[in-house]
């Protein structure tokens, strides 16, 4: 068995120094509950004074740089990265439990990708501009600049960590934000790596900084209230945006919210079928269940419904749990055995919901120091009503509940029958039936035979519970900057 080693102690990064905070907290492997690190948990003041550093270089040398200065630097962040790739692989390794192989092609290369793209995308940007005849016979000539929002506060989760905060720093930064970034509690080592990705590319003091700690009543919340941030951009739980919403009200700061999904699947009997298995295991079971995309509600046209569950079954069962470093491993652990709680607080629900429990269920018992970590089997159930709270809320691990169904206009009508709104993935083989559903189901996302593949050009977000706003292309490039239209009279 490999150990993952970060830095013992991670700092905060306020103004361009690495700082201690006001005191520790522990940073727990879930693969066997050992010590990754200690981490610096941000007080009150530090984070006042990142948001004071984050403002003032605004007007520093960060603010005088053109854009394509601007977007050659991220690119010097990108290739840091590069450069540092294997230790990227470790940190988030370290505190995720997940394969190896899954941070190696899609943690790291995304956050690599995240800086090139939004660096990309806003050195080829162009303005828009109209002229406007007036009656006296002259003209008016309108263009439009993008300004930096100013201090943007960056929030994200612990589930897919370098990737959701590269996500938001890429088009902050190539707008020409500062920013001051809050990763989860879970899940500090990889934004730490990238504080010194920052810090050797040679970003100006304040225009990246780093505070560590929790949500409410710590530097989550603090960070949230400080006058001078111009925006929070949050990915996280439906509820935590709400808290986010309430404090940022008052100084109505721009919000892009990312939340939670209860995504569902829909499998024809015309679709293929080896594909759709293959994709609805995908969709359920990716990274442990937990991406916010994942479907935890899948529906199966009744013809093949039976068929469909022994074949899910049978994947569910193939899928090798173990070590981040294990030959053809698919699985890691949860992130925490908090959030196994909470997953396993659903498994008992279902039970009493009354689910069939055609797989898993249970924690898997190995007999080794993983017996201290934070493991759970893949699960499916059967047989719960639409109205069931396990059909109904987001539970954020390796599970689904398959349902049968007859026709279209049934089938739309359940997946619609949500809170949340995130992604749907239909699987069928007409073309006509994919276009005529997709633009009724309401999602910010739908795939058709494929799941969670991404152009980073295209909007991504969701509606309801599942967020405000769309990131992605110049989507990103607009919530993250102040678009000013200039008029002239000719
Ligand atoms: P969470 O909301 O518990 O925490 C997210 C971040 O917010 C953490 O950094 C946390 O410390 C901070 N936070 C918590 N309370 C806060 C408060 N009151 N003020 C300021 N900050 C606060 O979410 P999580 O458990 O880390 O992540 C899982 C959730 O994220 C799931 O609901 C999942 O669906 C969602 N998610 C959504 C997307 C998307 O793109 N829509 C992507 C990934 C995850």
């Amino acid at each position: 068995m490999a150990t993952y080693q970060s830095a013992p102690d991670l700092p905060l990064y306020i103004d361009g120094q690495f700082v201690d905070g006001i005191r520790q907290f522990d940073n727990i492997s879930p693969v066997d509950g050992h010590l990754v690190s200690r981490v610096a948990e941000a007080g009150e003041a530090q984070v006042a004074a990142a948001v004071k550093a984050a403002y003032a270089a605004l007007s520093g040398p960060w603010g005088q740089l053109n854009v394509p200065e601007r977007c050659a630097l991220m690119h010097r962040v990108a290739d840091g990265i590069q450069a540092r790739f294997e230790e990227f692989v470790s940190a988030e390794v370290a505190d995720t439990g997940r394969p190896e192989a899954l941070a190696r092609t899609l943690d790291v290369p995304r956050a690599i990708a995240n800086f090139r793209t939004f660096a990309d995308l806003a050195a080829t940007s162009v303005s828009e501009c109209c002229e406007t005849p007036q009656a006296d016979g002259g003209m008016l000539f309108n263009y439009t600049v993008r300004k930096p929002l100013g201090v943007v506060a960056v929030i994200s989760p612990w589930n897919l960590p370098l990737l959701l905060l590269t996500w938001k720093l890429g088009p902050a930064l190539a707008m020409g934000n500062t920013v001051v970034c809050k990763p989860s509690e879970e899940t500090p080592s990889s934004a730490t790596l990238l504080a010194q990705v920052m810090h050797d590319a040679g970003l100006p003091a304040g225009v990246f900084n780093l505070i560590h700690g929790f949500g409410p009543g710590s530097a989550g919340e603090f960070l949230t209230r400080q006058p001078e941030i111009a925006a929070v951009s949050f990915t996280g739980e439906s509820r935590t945006g709400s808290a986010i919403m309430k404090a940022v009200a008052d100084g109505v700061k721009e919000v892009s919210f990312e939340l939670g999904g209860k995504n569902a699947a829909v499998v024809f009997a015309d679709a293929d079928f080896d594909a759709a298995v293959a994709g609805v295991a995908r969709s359920s079971f990716f990274n442990t269940g937990q991406v916010c995309l994942c479907s935890e509600r899948v529906y199966v046209q009744r013809p093949i419904f039976d068929r469909f569950v022994a074949a899910l079954k049978e994947r569910a069962e193939a899928l090798k749990i173990g070590y981040p470093d294990e030959e053809g491993v698919d699985l890691g652990p949860l992130v925490s055995q908090k959030h196994r709680d909470k997953v396993l607080s659903y498994f008992a629900l279902a039970r009493t919901e009354g689910a069939n429990v055609i797989t898993g269920g249970e924690i898997p018992v190995f007999g080794d120091e993983r017996d201290n970590g934070s493991w759970i089997r893949p699960t499916i159930w059967t047989g719960l009503g639409d109205d069931a709270r396990c059909v109904r809320e987001e539970i954020f691990g390796p599970v689904c509940h398959i349902s049968p169904f007859d026709d279209e206009e049934e089938v739309l009508a359940r997946v619609n029958d949500s809170q949340y709104g995130l992604a749907c993935a239909l699987w069928t083989s007409q073309v006509g039936r994919a276009h005529r559903l997709a633009r009724r189901i309401h999602t910010g996302i739908v795939w058709v035979n494929s799941w969670y593949a991404r152009d980073l050009r295209t909007p991504f977000g969701g509606s309801k519970l599942s967020g405000m706003g769309r990131e992605g292309g110049r989507h990103s490039l607009d919530f993250y900057s102040e678009i000013s239209n200039i008029c002239i009279k000719l």
